[in-house]
């Protein structure tokens, strides 16, 4: 089969084409229903290569799911209801219209990306060893390692060439030249090899669309830095994403700077100063706890075996620490439960000298209880009122 004239490599900013069927099948897929398989003597579609998602739109009206390429033929599937596929026969026209935001976004992203594997590579030496550019994630891998300043300086630099609007060159040297041209990505290729050049940053054997000049990306963002063990992985947003993102994290900042009654550039100062706040209050809270701890557990008759208490609000940890006060000078079961009538209760019983498992079997048993543990200690939670859960223990006792 002829491959597929690839309109998109010379214009990359053609929006609608009109291109002939030269092949159709229909096929049914379990998610997507009924599809149709078109391969046309040319496209606009940019289809999924080289870590990029294909590009999106409709081809006879209709939308377009997928598009691939095999051997430079590319084929498009496009989705629709039978009759209407059933039109796409081998000889008949069609008319194909990008998403062309969708694109130009790729496209701004891609450019991005060249820049920044281009700087990386003349100032660092390090290779790109990866890249993914999807609606949601645009990442670079590079066989290296960078820390957080030359990262910084890395994205200044980027934002430079943005600056500086340059020209982008996409073409095809003859085989004589190319031979000699130092560029990235550079393998032994069978036919013409596509170079992408940003004159003094960058030169890459690339099949993608990119912007005309670089001052169309707007602007290049790192997000993230991920170090793997031999490569790095950069997480980048570039263009119009970018934007967006700085908009939508902007919103957050304004968010807690209004929570904070902080200005935007101190809000990380507003958050350490609640944060010391929060932590003075539950060290208050848990010597407050102590405190009541000990005054509950000296009012309790010396002589009593059995002690079940309920409290209304108490911390997990006090909780604990008064179980643990009164079997120190009860010897039978001592039980402490925190909750109230509508909500349920969460309990710990402990004993110095019986197993306590017989209270929560007897409380599952009775009750619904959750929950057990050792002999010497239970724990768990139980539905009731309190007037329930102590008819429940007293028959037991
Ligand atoms: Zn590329």
């Amino acid at each position: 089969m002829t491959q597929t004239i690839r309109l998109y490599d010379t214009d990359p900013y053609g929006r609608t084409f009109t291109g002939t069927i030269l092949e159709a099948s229909l096929r049914k897929d379990k998610k997507q229903g009924l599809l149709a398989d078109l391969v046309l003597d040319r496209t606009l579609f940019f289809p999924e290569e080289g870590g990029q998602t294909p590009d999106r739109g409709t081809l006879a009206g209709l939308p377009v799911a997928d598009v691939q390429i095999r051997e430079g033929v590319i084929t498009h599937t496009v989705s629709g209801p039978e009759e209407a596929l059933a039109r796409l026969l081998p000889g008949t026209q069609a008319e194909g219209i990008l998403d062309f935001d969708r694109r130009f976004s790729n496209m701004q992203n891609h450019s991005g990306e060249h820049i920044l594997s281009g700087l990386i590579h003349s100032m660092y030496g390090f290779e790109n060893v990866g890249f993914r550019l999807s609606d949601n994630t645009v990442t670079l891998d590079f066989g290296g390692h960078l820390d957080p300043d030359q990262l910084k300086d890395l994205e200044q630099k980027a934002n430079e060439v943005v600056y500086r609007n340059l020209e982008i060159r996409a073409e095809y040297p003859d085989p004589e030249v190319l031979k000699d041209l130092s560029y990235r990505s550079k393998m032994e290729i069978d036919g013409p090899v596509r170079i992408v050049t940003i004159p003094g940053v960058d030169a890459c054997a690339c099949c993608a669309p990119h912007v005309r000049r670089t001052g169309e990306i707007g602007v290049i963002r790192i997000l993230k830095a991920v170090r793997e063990r031999l490569s790095t992985r950069l997480t980048i947003l570039c263009g119009r994403r970018a934007l967006l993102l700085m908009q939508a994290q902007l919103d957050q900042i304004e968010a807690v700077s209004h929570l904070t009654s902080r200005g935007q550039e101190e809000i990380a100062e507003g958050v350490r100063h609640l944060l010391e706040e929060n932590e003075n209050a539950r060290y208050r809270i848990g010597a407050l706890e102590r405190k009541i701890v000990e005054m509950r557990v000296m009012g309790i008759p010396r002589e009593q075996v059995n002690v079940f208490l309920a409290e209304e609000d108490m911390g997990n940890l006090a909780q604990r620490n008064f179980v643990n006060a009164l079997t120190g000078q009860h010897p039978g079961y001592c039980g402490v439960f925190v909750g109230n009538d509508t909500d349920g209760y969460r309990y710990i019983i402990g004993s110095a000298f019986r197993d306590c498992r017989t209270i929560s079997g007897l409380l599952r048993q009775e009750l619904g209880a959750r929950g057990g543990g050792k002999p010497e200690m239970v724990q768990g939670s139980v539905a009731g009122s309190w007037e329930e859960i102590l008819r429940v223990l007293a028959a037991q006792l």
